[in-house]
């Protein structure tokens, strides 16, 4: 099941998405106040995994609308936490990365942070002026998102705790990243979240997912790897990060992205006002991102 939100006639909708066709989640009896895709993850939280399912083919007057029809909208706008980030998850990633900036080889999962007060949609424009960073730079990573609060989670739980999975773009600025020790501030610029086209339902991958994901730049190939490749996979960083800290339903993860970034490049490529970003995993959709010049405040 594909989760998602979009606009229709400058309206905002939850939807479920089955085939081309979306049904308006608030339509379905029970759900006419969930405001978020985070309030339908809390609902759903101890509730059976096939109870919407069962609601669809139950109930009647189920407002839908066709994909082609709306606008795709980030599924989750504005996260409850900082999201969860995970840094230097695959080798070679690591290796690119420790050319331009000291570095030592993980033994533990590598946690960071990134604020977001808005996350952007799968086709929505970046703003760039260049002002705060000229060294913009793509990350494809596999975002999981939390459908069930816990802490201490063991390995045979942790599929449990899952809610679904979407494609997420780790846009960041590489001289803030590197003037600062910690990277928080060249992750956090505004506009640099992107996530879409929609939540699916971890229902609908097998366990543990094997993906293959994708980057592109003008429809150049930058990165290309498969979930296979992880460092630490999903299981060991929920597992240890649930270690006396509590994951709850709603909260974001962002796995790592592969080698290919633009700093890893000699001289790097760095983004710039008219290329398109599109990141791609399989089973789970397409994102694409145009960068375009800021609009002044
Ligand atoms: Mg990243």
């Amino acid at each position: 099941m594909k989760y998602l939100r979009f606009l229709y006639e400058n309206k905002t909708y939850l939807g479920i998405l089955e085939k081309d066709i979306i049904y308006n989640i608030n339509t379905l009896p029970g759900y006419n106040n969930l405001s978020t895709l985070v309030d339908l993850i809390k609902m759903l939280e101890d509730k059976p995994t096939d109870t919407l399912s069962q609601l669809l083919v139950d109930a009647h007057d189920i407002q839908t609308f066709k994909l082609d029809d709306v606008k795709l909208l980030a599924p989750i706008e504005r996260p409850i936490h900082d999201i969860i980030c995970i840094g230097l998850n695959y080798k070679a990633h690591y290796e690119e990365c420790s050319g331009s900036m000291p570095l030592q080889e993980p033994t533990s999962p590598v946690y960071f942070s990134k604020r977001s007060s808005k996350i952007l949609g799968p086709y929505e424009d970046i703003p760039f002026t260049g002002e705060y960073d000229t060294a913009l730079d793509y990350e494809v990573e596999f975002a999981v998102i939390i459908g069930k609060t816990g802490r201490d989670i063991l390995p045979s739980k942790v599929k449990e705790h899952i809610f679904g999975y979407s494609v997420f773009n780790d846009v960041s600025a590489r001289t803030l990243q590197k003037k600062h020790q910690q990277w928080y501030r060249g992750k956090s610029l505004d506009g640099t979240s992107i996530m879409g086209p929609w939540i699916v339902g971890c229902e609908d991958l097998a366990y543990p997912p094997i993906v293959d994901l994708e980057s592109k730049v003008n429809n150049e190939r930058r990165q290309f790897n498969s979930t296979s490749n992880f460092i630490y996979t999903i299981e060991d960083i929920i597992v240890d990060f649930s270690h006396g800290c509590t994951l709850e339903a709603g909260d974001i993860i962002i796995t790592g992205t592969p080698a290919g970034v633009g700093m890893g490049f000699s001289p790097p490529k760095y983004l710039k006002v008219g290329d398109t970003i599109t990141c791609s995993i399989e089973q789970i959709g397409t994102i694409s991102n145009k960068i375009i010049t800021s609009p002044k405040k």
